[in-house]
């Protein structure tokens, strides 16, 4: 089951009616004043809303209430939708029957609230490599440099368990990255993680939306993702996992629904899906969240791997046709990955590529670090010089040193992706790289 294996589809023959994005055909502005239905490859940052999450959310409106404390029928229905919503979330993730899932605002507030649940004196073990929500919160932190292979990974990780302090450890990492897209083994990790007496926390938010994840099946102790990267709208998140730290720690927020009894003191919900969740919840997000893991879940991981993987082929085929147009890889092309590639375009500045692209072609990606500053610099770092050599002056659309590059730009696709839009893409960054040269 590890996420890592290529893709072998169960049933070949399964229908291949896709789920439908929101405003997947947007018209968009271009600099001349046309206006072209937009080619979205940011999903990675935020996915458009699915029609079937719009649905749910239309049909929850009219029993807008607060849950848990109102006796009226409106509560009562909230109420039973948002504590249905943890159920689908727990039978998504593979979760085992105890654990605990707990909603936040989204993948960094979950990673937040494991390292405020953290026993005092853990140490955690994490890659250069994770997005900054994963990097950043924990007090005590060995942080291992980009492993050159994914067993690579696993040995640095099991070296770094076995060496830290007695106590309490933790790896955490990502099972899909959101700068090469690339799988990590999280199933052989977990393994390590177990060998060592340490648990393990993986950031998910870019694996979900592409692959199905069973938690209980690799052995993870803790998941979190985002709802915002799942087609749903933003604002909601989870944190599931392991109970008892949870349960031993002070509420993240302090406040009512976290509160079991408030006299001269405060005692504290034991539970720690209402100890973590103070204050009235983002029911409406926590629908159209489980309602997201619903849908994918019933279109079947097939049809939505197959979509993505034709794609992305498609994409990489295009590119790798464009002399000055270079992956950013860690474990080189032909690792297993989602729909996510980064590259750079030599003689050109990432910024100026997403902006042309935006303006002349009513194409959508990202440029920057992607909040992964160390793991772009390193694969930035370690590649050979800008073919082309050329230095093309700063604001004429090139960048003041082009053998250098400090960003990349991302592609990024998903359910609304199209194969025009794909062509769109590479045809434009070929058009690009010719008038760079
Ligand atoms: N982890 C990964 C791998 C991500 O790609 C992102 C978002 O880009 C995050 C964490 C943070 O997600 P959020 O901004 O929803 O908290």
């Amino acid at each position: 089951v590890s996420p890592l294996q290529p893709w072998t589809p169960k049933d070949a023959s399964a229908p291949t009616r896709l789920p439908k994005v929101v405003g997947a055909d947007v018209p968009v502005p271009l600099e001349d004043g046309r206006r072209v239905p937009y080619a979205n490859f940011d999903y990675a940052a935020s996915a458009p809303c699915l029609e079937a999450v719009q649905e749910a959310v239309t049909r929850a409106l009219p029993y807008y209430s607060s849950v848990h404390r109102g006796a009226g029928y409106a509560s009562q229905v909230t109420t039973a939708a948002y504590e249905r919503a943890r159920e689908t979330v727990r039978s998504f993730l593979g979760a085992w029957e105890r654990a605990s899932v707990v909603f936040t605002r989204n993948t960094t507030d979950a990673m937040n609230l494991l390292a405020h649940a953290l026993p005092p004196g853990t140490t955690v073990v994490v890659f250069e490599t994770e997005h900054h929500a994963t990097l950043l919160p924990w007090k005590r932190a060995v942080r291992l440099p980009a492993p050159a292979t994914p067993s690579e990974a696993i040995a640095a990780a099991d070296r770094a368990l076995a060496a830290a302090p007695q106590g309490p450890r933790l790896l955490v990492v990502t099972a899909a990255s959101n700068v090469t897209g690339e799988l990590w083994p999280i199933g052989e990790l977990a393994q390590a993680a177990r060998r060592r007496g340490a648990r393990i926390a993986v950031d998910a938010a870019q694996l979900v939306p592409h692959r199905p994840l069973d938690m209980s099946a690799l052995g993870l102790d803790y998941v979190a993702f985002s709802g915002h990267k799942l087609y749903a709208p933003f604002g909601a998140g989870v944190l599931a996992g392991r109970s008892d730290w949870l349960r031993a720690a002070e509420p993240y927020l302090k406040g009512g629904g976290a509160s079991a009894s408030v006299g001269e003191s405060t005692r504290w919900a034991a539970d720690p899906q209402q100890r973590h969740e103070a204050g009235t919840p983002n029911v409406l997000g926590v629908v159209a969240l489980a309602a997201a893991c619903e849908t994918l879940t019933a279109a079947g991981w097939d049809a939505l791997v197959a979509h993505e993987e034709r794609l992305l082929a498609r994409l990489r085929r295009g590119l790798a046709r464009i002399p000055a147009v270079r992956e950013l890889n860690l474990w080189g092309e032909r690792h297993p990955r989602v729909g996510i590639v980064s590259f750079t375009v030599d003689g050109w500045n990432a910024r100026d590529v997403a902006l042309r692209l935006s303006g002349e072609h009513g194409i959508g990606v990202r440029d920057g670090k992607f909040c992964a500053h160390p793991f772009v610099r390193r694969l930035l770092a370690d590649r050979p010089a800008d073919r082309s050599g050329a230095a093309h002056a700063a604001g004429e659309g090139g960048c003041a040193n082009a053998s250098a590059p400090d960003s990349a730009v991302r592609a990024s696709l998903g359910l609304g992706t199209t194969e025009e839009h794909v062509d769109r893409l590479v045809d434009a960054l070929g058009e690009l790289a010719r008038s760079a040269g």
